[in-house]
């Protein structure tokens, strides 16, 4: 199949740019597909292939003439898509599934189709509007005053970077203020099981985490807080509460840690990419008491609140302090920097941006907020619902008591090859995504509940499938 020419006529330069039989048959296939693959409920699981096998029925797809949209995207859905897992899928359950709701999914394309600048105020002043909205509701959802604000970035690990570098302009800022000297090395303080992007942030930043050993129930408390806060004083950038880690959706002892606030002057992060839309759930809120103390947050809307990839809602108790940290100047954005307006991209480690808190305001404003509410508590609830069905089978063993919607269990008697044998056999089958994973040197069986559409029967096969 030779590759459609060029309409006569069309100048060479502009034929993908102009409006011809061409580029709206392109634009029809691909909404076409899109549609398909939105509203298709049996997409299978499918799995990873090799780079050789990619190679094979895959390489060479770019040349100086090009293959046609036809051919290409005949590629990519019988090719390419298939080596993708299906994330969104009711029996993906490793690392933090997606689980986008149609509304939003759908709306992600309009977000690329208005071409809509989500940097600047000047330039996306709609956009901008809409998503503030969004952030002003998650806001007052977890009790911060009604001038708090942020941004949307792409992920929790910007999301926790961009706090941090906030929260080190403050600290540095307030020293130097006072005529007390920089620490010889700044410090974050944490809880031995916070994300591995803290550690990440830390990197970046050049700067040491301070890791608190948390016991058995793997809870981080004020008082274990409070010691490396007088251990640490004034080198202290900011203590992180974990709101759901991700091993085990295990929420810090935030109200705890927030009350030390009156002891002490430090910056109190939450990262709850994960876990902190469970505070949107009667079930989960009072776990997050505290929060209304935090000075920066992150939630990512693409992990439980059902938004495609990718989504982290950051904000910030005084956003002018991030604007102050995180402001870019250069001439050629004099325009910007100048005016008073609410500009996204000061307020974390980007500049150009997608407006990517769109989907999610789209679905918010369309289903409204208890649709949301109800989405999480049932996974909430389905989680505990299978730690019961776990500790009722002598095969198995909960490795924690559930919090969220995290269920971590050891299958008795197993080695880890036996944990690695069955979750491929469950992949080879198109069965279930579940990856083996491990809690103190321990290989165990982990179930992330974020997919309104996984059920108990989904679960409980799953469970028999380890007897
Ligand atoms: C997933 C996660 C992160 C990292 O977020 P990304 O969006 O993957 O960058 C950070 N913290 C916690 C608790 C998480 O669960």
């Amino acid at each position: 199949m030779s590759p459609t020419p060029a309409a006569p006529g069309v100048d060479p330069a502009m034929r993908m740019h102009a409006i011809t039989d061409e580029t709206t048959q392109i634009v029809d296939m691909v909404l076409e597909y899109a549609r398909r693959r939105i509203l298709s409920d049996d997409t299978p699981l499918d799995k990873p292939f090799t780079p050789a096998e990619l190679r094979r029925l895959a390489g060479g797809s770019i040349s100086a003439e090009g293959m046609g949209a036809r051919r290409a995207l005949a590629l990519f859905e019988n090719v390419l898509a298939p080596s993708c897992i299906t994330t969104e899928h009711p029996r993906y359950l490793s690392f933090i599934p997606s689980a986008p709701s149609k509304a939003a999914t759908a709306f992600d394309l309009i977000v690329s189709a208005t071409a809509v600048y989500g940097g600047s105020w000047l330039e996306g002043s709609g956009a901008v509007f809409a998503e503030n909205e969004v952030l002003s509701w998650l806001a007052t959802e977890f009790g911060l005053p009604g001038d708090a604000g942020g941004v949307f970035v792409q992920g929790g690990t910007i999301g926790n970077l961009s706090a941090l570098v906030a929260a080190r302009d403050h600290a540095d800022r307030v020293r130097r203020a006072a005529g007390r000297p920089r620490p010889e090395r700044w410090v974050i303080i944490g809880s031995a099981e916070a994300h591995s992007s803290i550690k990440s942030a830390a990197k970046v930043m050049d700067v040491d985490v301070v890791a608190i050993p948390v016991g058995a129930s793997g809870v981080m408390h004020g008082d274990q807080v409070r010691e490396a806060l007088v251990e640490h004083g004034t080198a202290v950038i900011a203590v992180v509460a974990t709101g759901g880690s991700t091993n085990f959706g295990i929420v810090d002892d935030i109200s705890s840690i927030a009350a030390l606030k009156d002891e002490h002057d430090f910056w109190l992060h939450i990262d709850g990419a994960y876990g902190l839309a469970a505070a949107l759930s009667d079930v989960a809120r009072p776990r997050f008491a505290g929060i209304e103390r935090a000075d920066s947050l992150i939630v990512d809307p693409h992990k439980w609140l059902f938004t495609p990839f990718d989504s982290c809602a950051l904000i910030y108790r005084d956003p002018e302090i991030a604007r102050v940290a995180h402001t870019q100047h250069a001439e050629y954005l004099d325009a910007l920097t100048e005016s008073t307006e609410w500009n996204p991209s000061d307020y974390s480690v980007q500049l150009t941006r997608r407006a990517r808190g769109l989907p999610l305001w789209f679905s918010l404003a369309t289903f409204g907020a208890q649709a949301y509410r109800d989405a999480i508590a049932a996974s909430i609830e389905l989680a505990h619902a299978v730690a019961a069905e776990i500790e009722q089978r002598d095969y198995l063993a909960l490795v924690r008591e559930p919090q969220l919607s995290v269920v971590v269990f050891e299958r008795v008697g197993w080695q880890p090859g036996d944990y690695a044998h069955w979750s491929n056999r469950l992949l080879d089958e198109q069965h279930a995504f579940v990856v083996p994973s491990s809690h103190a040197g321990r290989t165990n069986a982990r179930f992330a509940i974020v997919n309104p559409r996984t059920t108990l029967d989904d679960l409980t096969g799953i469970l028999d499938s380890m007897q």
